[in-house]
Order: structure tokens, then sequence, then C-alpha cells
């Protein structure tokens, strides 16, 4: 949709330029009038987020605005039924959309979020101590809850990263978002493979594949577990060809025999480095074999084969010692959002770029892509 349809729009919000709420598609639609900004907290391809008040509550709220003209394959966050959706997504492990606010004019649609106080990538980026086993197996397990959920509800998420993870000041860890994601129980539309942000990005979406499941969430969850236990990004490529290198150097060299329907992809018959051996032993030798075997299990070529939510959670790595942290004993850095504030304000190359464009301009971006 390049405009949003002025019919659709009534449908959802309920009005057409006046600033009375009123019952909508949404339920009772607010006015972004309501909440006071306080500050821009980030900012990205899809939206600019505010922390702010809301006026009536004095709650503080994050408040994304939705750029509802951009045209985006599958499921939009721009698609209204989609934001109907994202309101019904209700798990303690993916941010809550409380409501929908609407602006002056047509096209300004608000979400009013939970406000979380951090993002993982902030935290990543500059709190110098790596994270302790327990305290890994904590995000991990939240992680998982919230993918188990929005899998169960039909929703491949399509960008897991960990600027898309939050964390609240009770260290409960939340998804959010939902900009790419898509319901897979909506009729079958064609798919971009160029979605992901490519250091997360599922080896079936790098070799072209259409037909992609859940499994290229379970990829992004193995890049997140890599990342939280290295203490750096696991595959940071620069462009897509570097990216299949880094993988195959870290897992060997796909081939139909590991992978059912390789060679019927689209990009297997590109000229592969040859690289026998899977690294992950050498590239972790101090994580424990469960914990090897639940990352093996999800940076797994064929995604028929790789770990389900479900498989991932059961898995043995879970419920050896050391137990999980609990989650309000994590430790919190509330002095990084101010940082991760400047950060998006002033440097744009900081920004994500839209799916299919990222691969060109990472090249340029020594930092971390949002
Ligand atoms: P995009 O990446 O499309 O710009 P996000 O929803 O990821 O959109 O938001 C961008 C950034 O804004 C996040 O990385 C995070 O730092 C911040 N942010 C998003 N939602 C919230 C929220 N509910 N509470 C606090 N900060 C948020
Ligand atoms: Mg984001």
């Amino acid at each position: 949709m390049s405009k949003p349809d002025p019919n659709s729009l009534l449908s959802i919000t309920g009005r057409m330029g006046h600033l009375t709420p009123q019952k909508s598609f949404f339920g009772t639609s607010r006015v972004v009038d309501d909440f006071e900004k306080l500050n821009k907290v980030g900012e990205g391809t899809y939206g600019v987020v505010y922390r702010a008040k809301d006026k009536k509550t004095n709650e503080i709220v994050a408040l994304k605005r939705i750029r509802m003209e951009r045209e985006n394959d599958g499921l939009p966050i721009s698609s209204l039924r989609e934001i109907k959706l994202l309101k019904t997504l209700r798990h303690d492990n993916v941010v809550l959309v409380k409501e929908v606010a609407v602006g002056n004019d047509l096209d300004q649609i608000f979400l009013v979020m939970e406000y979380c106080e951090q993002d993982m990538a902030a935290l990543m980026d500059n709190v110098k101590k790596p994270y302790t086993p327990a305290e890994v197996k904590c995000l991990m397990l939240q992680l998982l809850k919230g993918i188990e959920y929005c899998h169960d509800h039909f929703v491949i998420h399509r960008d897991l990263k960990l600027s898309n993870l939050l964390l609240n000041s009770q260290g409960i860890l939340k998804i959010a978002d939902f900009g790419l994601a898509r319901s897979f129980g909506l009729p079958s539309r064609p798919m971009t493979p160029k979605v992901v942000t490519l250091w997360y990005r599922a080896p079936e979406l790098l070799f072209g594949d259409l037909n992609y499941t859940t499994a290229v969430d379970m990829w992004s969850a193995g890049c997140i577990f890599g990342e939280l236990l290295k203490h750096a990004p696991l595959l940071p490529g620069k462009v897509e060809k570097q990216q299949v290198d880094l993988i195959i150097d870290l897992l060997g060299t796909p081939h139909e025999k590991i992978w059912q329907g390789f060679n019927k992809l689209p990009m297997s018959t590109i000229k592969l480095p040859e690289q026998r051996f899977n690294n992950l032993k050498n590239k972790f030798p101090h994580i424990t074999d469960a914990a090897r075997s639940l990352l093996s299990g999800l940076l797994t070529y064929d995604p028929k084969k790789r770990l389900s939510v479900k498989q991932a959670l059961a898995h043995p790595y879970f419920f050896e010692l050391p137990h999980p942290k609990h989650a309000s004993l994590l430790p919190t850095h509330p002095e990084i959002r101010n940082i991760q504030t400047t950060r998006h304000e002033d440097n744009p190359k900081l920004k994500r770029q839209p799916p299919g464009d990222d691969t060109e301009s990472i090249g340029n971006n020594k930092k971390r892509m949002r």
C-alpha cells in the first residue's frame, strides 16, 4: 500500500480528521495529543520511537510512529490488519501493544507500547562484562518462550536480533519490532528472501528459498545465543557473500546429503568455499556439551532438521546446572539508555536499512546495524 486507503483507515481509527476518541476497528482509539513525548529512544527504517507520558494516567509508555506509506512484502506493520494482530499478542516476553493512537493526519498511526528501559544491542555494545552462563540461560529461556508464543499464534517474527530484544527494569526480556512479522495463518503471498538483518539471516534465505518457515526465527535465535555466549556478534557479514562464507567457516560447506533440497535452491549453484568441518567446538571451547548441542541444533543448515522452538525449550541445556538466573537479578544498566538515545539521534549510520538494501550499506558501517 503506497498511500493509506481512507476507507480502511476510517474503519480502524473510526475517525477522519477530528480529535475525539472513537469506537473503531481497534476498540477506542486515543489521540496522540493525549501523550507528552519526552524523548526519542529509537529510529529505524519503519518508525520513530519516543518515550512518552500518558497525560491522563502519568504512565510512561513507548510511542512508535508507524509509517503507513511504506510498501513491504508479506506482513508489513503498515498493514492495518497486522496492527490489529499485534494488539492481540499477549505474553510476558512479547512487548505489549496497549493501544493504537491516531494523529491529525490520516496516515499518522502510533503504537502505544509498554516502555522498556533497555535494549539488548545497546547493552551488548556498551557493557564490557560478558554475561555469566546463568544469565545467558535466563535470557535464552525468555527469548524462546516469546518465540514459542509467536509461533503458536502463527506469527513468524522474521527480524529477531539484539536490537529488537528489549529488557524492562525487572529483567523481563520482550521481543519487539514486528515490522517485518508475517502471519502464516493468512493465505500465502509471495515472500521475499530479503528479510532478517544479514547477521541473523538463515541460510535458506541466503540461498533464495521463497517458502521459508518459522525455522528462520530459530536460526536467528541461534545467532543470538552465540552472540550472548561470545559477547560479540557471531556472524557479522558485511555483504551476502561474506555472510555465506562466515557461516561456512563456522559450520562447514552445505550439501544435499546434510540439507535435503539444497540443490534445488536458486543460489545453490554458486561456487562455495570447501570446508569440511563444523568448527563450533573450536569457536566455543569453554561452553558445556549441552550448550554446544543447543547452539548446533539451532544453527542447523536444513530448516527441517533445525530445532523447533519447543524442541529448543526441552533441550537438556535448560535442565543442567547452572540454573537460569532469576530475571530480577539480571544486571541493569539504566545509564545505557542515554548513550543509545544519542547514537540513534546523532548517527544516522546506525539505523537499520530497509530489507534488501542492507547489504549495500553495511559495508560502510563499522557499527552494529539496527
Ligand atoms: P525499528 O527498528 O523499525 O526502528 P523498533 O521497534 O525496533 O523499530 O524500535 C527501534 C528502537 O526503539 C529499538 O531498538 C529500541 O531501542 C527502541 N524501542 C522500541 N520499542 C520500545 C519500547 N517499547 N520501549 C523502549 N524502547 C523501545
Ligand atoms: Mg528494530
